[in-house]
């Protein structure tokens, strides 16, 4: 084989190779992201502590509701019982008596906006909680599949790895080296051919002189380009 074909060859196997390691770091990405899994718990706990903070708060209007409607009716029995006469006492407890009362009602008017946000708090904790649980199943399978994935491809490299660097241990040091560089500051492209006089590379037709060149050399040449290896 020509350094040239070998050169095209190993190009050819550095391509595949650098397909299988993105493949590789794409899986391994996914695996890490869990499918979002961290995020939506994140969330799902976020709201489980809003909806206990919700019932909190439902639970201590309903406990001051029922404290003050006990207030009320035991001022009401003070005043209406009759045990009472001073007129003073009667009045202070009537001014007591209407303070409470507006209290209750500030309360009664808290409860079912309260209760109505508990609720909707709930119904997205449920709704979160049962995504969740969904997202869970569906993620299980996916990282199997992907770990299967990862094995395989991880195979794959390997084995295309070991063609490569026996490739390459039948190239000359010094055309490796060169196309080593060419192919790292190129993306992936080292080696291009001619066809028809034109750099496949960079679309530049070559001078007559360099054409001629790359006929006698016995191995590719240099573009003008600077992008590239040229071969026929
Ligand atoms: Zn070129």
């Amino acid at each position: 084989m020509t350094i040239a074909k070998s050169l095209l060859s190993l190009q050819d196997t550095d391509q595949a190779l650098a397909l299988r390691r993105r493949e590789y770091r794409e899986v391994e990405e996914e695996l890490k992201s869990e499918g979002g899994l961290p995020e939506l718990r994140d969330s799902c706990e976020k709201i489980r502590v809003r909806e206990l903070e919700a019932k909190v708060e439902t639970a201590r209007l309903e406990s001051d509701l029922a404290t003050l409607k006990t207030q009320v009716g035991e001022l009401e029995t003070r005043l209406y019982g009759g045990a009472i006469t001073n007129v003073r006492e009667l009045t202070a407890i009537e001014t007591e008596h209407s303070a409470v009362r507006r209290n209750l009602a500030q309360i009664e008017e808290s409860i079912a906006p309260a209760e109505v946000a508990a609720e909707h708090v709930h119904q997205q904790f449920e709704d979160l909680t049962s995504k969740l649980a969904d997202k869970e199943k569906l993620w299980e399978s996916r990282r199997v599949e992907l770990g299967q994935t990862k094995t395989k491809v991880g195979t794959e490299f390997n084995r295309m790895l070991e063609l490569r660097n026996a490739e390459a241990s039948q190239i000359p040091e010094e055309d490796l080296a060169r196309y080593n560089r060419l192919f790292r500051s190129n993306r992936g492209i080292a080696v291009v051919r001619v066809d028809r006089g034109v750099c496949q590379g960079c679309a530049v037709r070559l001078p007559v002189g360099e054409l001629t060149r790359l006929r006698n050399s016995d191995g590719p040449i240099p573009c003008s380009c600077g992008r590239a290896l040229l071969t026929e």
